[in-house]
């Protein structure tokens, strides 16, 4: 139950957060792609020289141009252009352009000043194909003549960008004035990348749901990485160029990964055979280009295609896989991620036009910004799947309630017939001097005991099913525990013919801190089903403890039979709820197969192990161990049994106690309940009088003193809580202080100390008996025993 709203509240908050920085994210993008473009154009202690430029070509033909220009050319064609430096030129200044595809060669005055040429061939990839350029110049370069030029080994574009002088630190910031736009996308880009890594393992480990927006959020990462090292502005960024060359094609590599995995997630693994295939493919892709490229056999450019189509291949993958779940399911739970996938196709065929356009910028924008919508199509559908799963969970959690509920007004229902049974067939057992009526009345009882039993099992198992069973903790003795779960079942061991020994380790601490009744109530679980599965032979009990962490002691119990055992192949559905070994080969045992499975849950509760070795057909051994506190660390010494030694008690009409002229109200809307209290205490010389309803009850209160109040909870108009506190707040009443006992047919754990803490003098759940409606007189009233 706690787990569910904890879900609840999570996921939104978590979902707040991620829309928040989403939303930031989207404001510095149209910030900047508006704002911030222009920016650094005009800035700084520079000049440009981009007009009054002469083209020459190899043959010799002159034209005039303005910088930047792309023109075609032939294989190792040299072309040139020729302007005039600036007539002041101070010292410390520069000339700069950049490299792009092609080995530059600046002269000045004819004099060869500065060169770059990116590697021939193969190995290219020591010197990156592009490259800005600087050429410090001295005051005798002013009005200069400048003649830059430019060959390469293939035919194609030739491109000369713009030419600056001035100050070093004036150009460069110009030049990233002009890539400020790209640089803060892909910053961009990388933090989307990270946020949504991070929103994915939170989502994984906070709240257990399995939308996998991490897979996405890695291939947005990469993606932004493509974009910062492909750009025109890494040489702003990264200083080693020739490593940095390498990035974009092993980025380009990695994404389909990524996305592969997280397409499998989406399509909750219905197709994780071909994404397997896929990946796997990927990676040997990629080991098989890196192994290449470091060996320096290629270039890593030449990876770039091979890594388009692996791009694509993912989408047509996405496509397909998508295509077989609308033909089985009739509808596509992931559609606006595929629409993410179409977007970044598209976009990818965008990029791939632009790599082949002369002279635009190559900083990866298209295929980055359809990453980011692809990523926003992965937070919306987790969005989608987070509503729904939390829809289903609470119509999950509205079943339990509903189910648990059920059973426990039905425990409730059954109680009440069952404690007018129980009470009046004591009342038999007592009055009757028949010795076949009171061995038939006998029967009754044991039946009657065991139906109780069912239904208290009943009641634990759907309170511990819907995370209700609360433990309740008190100060008890070890000896006690273990004597009282002795006399609960020596009766039966008896009647089977069965040994049992107790080994009680002495040195046991005498008293703890835990939940006695569940303690007891595994213990007794696990005694009964030996004693239940055992035919003939020993049965053997063994309590120990092993030291603990400060203050506390690991209690362990251990139960022994010499019983059928279990086969190997059951034993580890043993603890599942309403599983029952049946075995053609030996009789029927009654049980629901709930009684291990609330043992275990207990145990876990409680924080402890329970273990089971069994040998088929020739005994079962199982061990729980639980940590408790200790209280007192005397030791236990030698265990002697305290309490009956599991005799039946035999009632008799002399054992009912006399407790002439007290006087007693009997609360409760069913009439047989009354009748049981009457028939109990017939001889008690008790004045004892009734009352249907809270109602009578008060009107009752008004004229008779009554020394002691039992009082039943569930009434129709006003239940017994309601009545006790119009009693109490009645101040002239007479029986203001009288102790009002509730008598009721909620037996849960702890329901004792909640109606005392709602001002109830004391507790009895139905089915009760004489000796138990004895005691609560004699405590309420103070009287000695007699
Ligand atoms: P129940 O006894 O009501 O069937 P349990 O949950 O207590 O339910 O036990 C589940 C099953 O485990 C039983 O049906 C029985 O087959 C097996 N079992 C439990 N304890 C023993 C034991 N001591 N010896 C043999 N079989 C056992």
């Amino acid at each position: 139950m706690k787990k569910e709203k904890t879900f609840g509240k999570k996921s939104i908050v978590v979902c707040e957060i991620i829309a928040v920085i989403l939303a930031v994210l989207l404001l510095v993008y149209i910030f900047t792609a508006t704002i911030l473009s222009r920016q650094g154009s005009t800035r700084g202690n520079y000049e440009s020289l981009n007009s009054g430029w002469s083209f020459i070509r190899s043959t010799g033909r002159t034209t005039e141009v303005s910088l930047p220009i792309v023109e075609r050319a032939r294989d190792r064609e040299v072309l040139t252009i020729e302007n005039v430096l600036p007539n002041v030129i101070s010292p410390g200044e520069y000339v700069s352009l950049r490299a792009v595809d092609q080995e530059i060669r600046i002269f000045i005055n004819d004099k060869l000043r500065a060169s770059y040429a990116s590697d021939p061939g193969y190995l290219i990839w020591d010197r990156p194909i592009s490259k800005y350029l600087y050429v410090p110049l001295t005051s005798e370069d002013s009005g200069a003549k400048i003649r830059i030029e430019g060959v390469n080994n293939s035919k194609g574009n030739r491109t000369f960008t713009e030419v600056y002088t001035g100050e070093l630190s004036a150009i460069k910031t110009k030049y990233m004035g002009d890539q400020l736009v790209g640089i803060i996308l892909a910053t961009s880009f990388f933090a989307l990348g990270i946020v949504t890594i991070i929103a994915g393992y939170t989502m994984r480990v906070m709240i257990k749901a399995e939308m996998h927006l991490e897979s996405m959020g890695w291939a947005m990462l990469i993606m932004s990485l493509w974009d910062l090292t492909q750009s025109d502005f890494r040489d702003f960024i990264f200083s080693n160029q020739n490593l940095i060359y390498a990035v974009p094609v092993m980025a380009l590599m990695l994404i389909p990964m990524h996305l592969s995995i997280y397409m499998n997630w989406i399509q909750e693994r219905r197709y994780q055979k071909a994404h397997t295939i896929f990946v796997g493919a990927c990676i040997v892709n990629t080991f098989f280009w890196v192994l290449l490229s470091a060996s320096r056999i290629i270039s890593p450019e030449h990876a770039v295609e091979t890594s388009f189509v692996f791009l694509y291949g993912e989408l047509v993958l996405a496509l397909l896989t998508a295509y077989q779940d609308k033909k089985k399911y009739g509808k596509i739970t992931y559609s606006e991620i595929l629409v993410g996938y179409v977007i970044v196709s598209f976009c990818g065929i965008f990029q791939i036009c632009n790599f082949y356009i002369p002279g635009a910028k190559s900083d990866g924008m298209f295929l980055a910004g359809g990453f980011a919508t692809l990523t926003f199509a992965a937070f919306i559908n987790a969005l989608k799947k987070m509503v729904l799963m939390q829809g289903e969970r609470q119509a999950a959690i509205q079943t339990t309630e509903l189910k648990s509920q059920f059973l426990a007004t039905m425990s409730h229902e059954i109680r009440t017939p069952i404690n007018a049974i129980m009470g009046m067939n004591e009342a038999i057992i007592r009055e009757s001097s028949e010795e076949n009526i009171v061995a038939y009345a006998n029967d009754v009882e044991n039946a009657g005991k065991l139906l109780l039993y069912l239904v208290n099992d009943i009641l634990d198992f759907s309170k511990l099913e819907s995370g209700k069973m609360n433990l309740v903790y008190a100060a008890y003795s070890v000896k006690k525990l273990i004597s009282k779960s002795y006399n609960l079942i020596i009766g039966k061991v008896r009647e089977k013919g069965l040994e049992i020994d107790i080994d009680v380790d002495e040195n046991t601490p005498s008293v703890l801190y835990g939940d006695e009744v569940r303690i007891q109530q595994i213990l007794i679980n696990i005694l009964n089903n030996a004693v239940k599965y055992t035919e003939n032979g020993s049965i053997n009990l063994k309590v120990g403890f092993e030291p603990g962490e400060k203050e506390t002691i690991n209690l362990k119990m251990t139960v022994k039979d010499t019983g059928r055992g279990i086969k190997e192949e059951h034993l580890g559905k043993l603890f599942d709820a309403f599983m029952r070994v049946e075995d053609a080969g030996v009789g029927r045992v009654e049980g629901t197969g709930l009684g291990l499975a609330i043992t275990a849950k207990f145990v876990e509760l409680m924080e402890g192990t329970i273990d089971v070795k069994s040998e088929y057909g020739k005994g079962s051994e199982f061990t729980v161990v639980i940590p408790q506190k200790i209280i007192s660390e005397n030791p236990l010494g030698k265990f002697t049994l305290v309490g009956a030694d599991g005799q039946e008690e035999h009632k008799t009409l002399s054992d009912v106690k006399k407790y002439p002229g007290v006087k007693m109200l009997v609360v409760d809307d069913v009439q047989l309940n009354i009748k049981v209290v009457l028939s109990l205490l017939k001889k008690s010389e008790m004045e004892i009088d009734s009352a249907l309803s809270g109602m009578e009850c008060l009107e009752k209160c008004k004229n008779t003193k009554y020394d002691i109040i039992l009082l039943d909870h569930m009434m129709p108009e006003k239940d017994g809580i309601q009545t006790l506190w119009d009693l109490r707040r009645d101040k002239g009443n007479i029986n203001i202080d009288t102790p009002v006992v509730m008598m009721t047919a909620n037996a849960m754990n702890g329901a004792r100390e909640e109606y005392m803490g709602l001002g109830f003098s004391d507790y009895v759940s139905k089915p009760f008996n004489l000796t138990q409606l004895q005691k609560i007189i004699e405590k309420n009233l103070k009287l000695e025993s007699n």
